[in-house]
């Protein structure tokens, strides 16, 4: 088991873990201050388990994902923390060690499918591109590169003859396949997918989430979905992780989440959620979101909260067990739950 003096969600650690982040802090170097965009986040990922981070823009969702692919760049950085992926710390490994990590163990769906593909080069060099440069040992042969690239497309819900084409001529779901044929062309043990639907209409959103979830299952892989729209989410995961200001405020099982919802925060982007039988009574979240190099002393949510107290605006709250697999961050809780 990890060892942590930090509140982490689902402590325990075991051999179906695939990925336990421990305290993890990523923070940005401004002329001004340093910002706290990831600010000791703990969690435990198991084999097949999919997480889904919530929160609105700038909670540190993102910035999250980059740090668990090893691609925060200046002026971010890795303050502290360790990422354990099946036992490995990644935040540990140099260079090459990362590379041949990337796709073979730990993938990423990217937010915007068209700026991390090539215009101007097929899509099936794209594909073999990434298989060279991340597979380990013996290069494959041009007929198996060939073969991978039809079977992976053919995974991904694509014809053949997309491999010979340009990301330009593809649309937007054409595109985001193709980003999750090149994800999962080394097989990885955990596929990050941020924001995998975003700018995408409703319907190819939802044949897209079947098509990561279909992937997931055919690879037995671990899933952490970002994004915003619970509803989406609540379609598509088991496990959800509410992030505000840089921090989990509230983590559990799905179930859980959209029934018992504990944190403040949790409760309000449920009921902003439009309901079918209650459309009149959903309701946005008073104010906006704090900036990160100027937060509310105590509990970063208070100016927002319907239910601050004194405390709350100068002593902040720690992520403590609310219920089974269910833990929350909020002086609501404290002394009676634990
Ligand atoms: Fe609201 Fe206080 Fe809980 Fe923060 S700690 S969510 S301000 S009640």
């Amino acid at each position: 088991m990890v060892q942590t003096g930090q509140p982490v969600a689902e402590t325990s650690t075991t051999s179906d873990d695939v990925l336990v982040v421990d305290d993890l802090r990523v923070y940005y170097d401004t002329p001004r201050s340093v910002v706290k965009a990831v600010d000791g986040v703990s969690f435990t990922l198991r084999q097949g388990q999919r997480l889904a981070l919530v929160g609105e823009s700038g909670s540190g969702k993102s910035t999250l994902a980059t740090a668990l692919m090893g691609m925060t760049k200046a002026p971010g950085r890795v303050h502290g923390g360790h990422v354990y992926l099946t036992g490995r710390d990644l935040l540990a490994m140099n260079r090459a060690e990362m590379r041949l990590t990337r796709l073979s163990e730990i993938a990423l769906v990217p937010q915007a499918a068209l700026n991390s593909l090539n215009p101007v080069i097929r899509v099936q060099r794209q594909i073999i591109d990434g298989i060279i440069d991340h597979a380990e040992g013996e290069k494959p042969t041009k007929e198996e590169l060939n073969d991978r690239v039809q079977e992976l497309l053919r995974t991904v819900g694509l014809t053949s003859s997309v491999a010979r084409m340009f990301p330009h001529e593809l649309s937007g779901g054409m595109k985001q396949r193709v980003a999750m044929a090149i994800a999962t062309s080394l097989s990885p043990k955990l596929i990050i997918a941020d924001e995998p639907t975003s700018a995408l209409d409703v319907v190819v959103q939802r044949q897209i989430m079947e098509t990561l979830g279909q992937l997931q299952e055919g690879l037995s892989a671990s899933v952490i979905l970002i994004g915003h729209d619970m509803g989406l989410i609540a379609q598509f995961a088991d496990t959800i992780g509410i992030m505000y200001a840089g921090k989990l405020v509230e983590f559990g099982p799905v179930e859980a989440i959209f029934e018992n919802a504990q944190h403040p925060y949790t409760q309000a982007l449920i009921q902003s959620l439009p309901s079918f039988n209650h459309r009149l009574q959903s309701s946005g979240i008073p104010g906006l979101p704090p900036t990160l190099a100027n937060l509310p002393a105590g509990c970063s949510f208070n100016p927002r909260c319907t239910f601050v107290m004194d405390t709350c605006r100068v002593n902040e709250p720690v992520l403590r067990n609310v219920g089974p697999g269910q833990s929350a961050s909020c002086h609501l809780f404290e002394g009676d739950k634990e």
